[in-house]
């Protein structure tokens, strides 16, 4: 683990040289160590494209990723099921900051192109959905977006972007909430934000460089570990998940359930078509039931 603020050059020499790439090398803590660029590497290694920026939270990566590529007057497209915290930062800062939101239907697809102004400049998607679960088209976006020079940008954490490759669908920016299923210990808290080219990878520094964020060197190892055995875990949730998926399926007081790699789920195609696998995570419909019923579910 490297720790670090101030860094002592040997010569003036070396640390002129040094300035030059200081997005690349450890010039100042804040802009990273070897520990943070070591796992840097292993989220583009693992999400593909051409490399990541650390940030404090996947929250962070979001609200970074957007205000890099928006400005006062621009519009954004906001898919309607998003994580609730992404939401509340369009209603709140960008808002304040005179960045308009339209949210969209999660199942739009293609006609994406109907909601498009001239101020749109990002098409937000996350798939599947918080809470609901959709699984969206995200060639069909993108094929669209890009006609229009908007970026688009995908929360890819609930396949821990081992189970869908955003930049083979040629997204431009893709967001893992790292605290979930590479750390995998429930003992971290960071972001990352993945750029498909060198131009937005810089954006992205620069944005996280402004504004003087920095993730500690400590927990960058924690999710360099935790990575290691992401994939056995991985496989692990999906099995377990299928399995309760099919007890749940059969008990008088579910409804629904919301998990993309069931056969039954209405977003099943699309997610066999563009998914190599399923994470853990999914929802279930109850029927009308107590509260304290729910309780003893839970607690049980
Ligand atoms: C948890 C989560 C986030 C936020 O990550 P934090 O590290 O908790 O800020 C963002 N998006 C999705 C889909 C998440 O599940």
């Amino acid at each position: 683990v490297y720790r670090a603020s101030t860094v002592i050059f040997p010569t003036v020499q070396a640390m002129e040289d040094a300035q030059k790439k200081k997005l690349d090398t450890t010039f100042y803590g804040v802009h990273g160590t070897p520990t943070t660029f070591a796992l840097e590497d292993a989220m583009t290694e693992l999400e593909g494209g051409y490399r990541a920026v650390s940030v404090s939270s996947g929250l962070a990566a979001i609200t970074t990723a957007l205000i890099t590529f928006l400005k006062s007057g621009d519009h954004l497209l906001m898919v309607d099921s998003v994580y609730g915290p992404t939401r509340n930062f369009c209603d709140t800062t960008l808002r304040n900051f005179g960045i308009t939101t339209t949210y969209y239907d999660p199942l739009i697809g293609e006609k994406i192109k109907n909601l498009i102004k001239t101020e749109t400049k990002v098409i937000f998607t996350e798939s599947p959905g918080s809470y609901t679960f959709e699984i969206q088209d995200i060639p069909a976006i993108v094929n669209v977006a890009h006609k229009h020079d908007i970026k688009v940008m995908i929360d890819n954490t609930w396949s821990a972007g081992y189970y869908f490759k955003p930049f083979d669908h040629d997204v431009d920016i893709s967001i893992q909430a790292t605290t979930k299923y590479q750390a995998g210990h429930a003992d971290v808290i960071l972001g990352h934000i993945i750029a498909q080219t060198e131009q937005d990878w810089l954006k992205l520094k620069i944005t996280t460089g402004t504004l003087g964020q920095a993730v500690s060197p400590d927990v960058c190892y924690l999710a360099l570990r935790g990575i290691r055995t992401m994939g056995v875990r991985l496989r692990q949730h999906q099995k377990t998940a299928l399995i309760l998926v099919e007890w749940l399926a059969n008990r008088p007081e579910v409804n629904n359930i919301l998990y993309p790699a069931w056969p039954e789920d209405k977003g099943y195609k699309l997610w066999k078509r563009d998914f190599a696998g399923a994470s853990g995570l999914f929802g279930v419909v109850l029927n009308q039931v107590q509260k304290e019923a729910v309780a003893a579910l839970a607690e049980g």
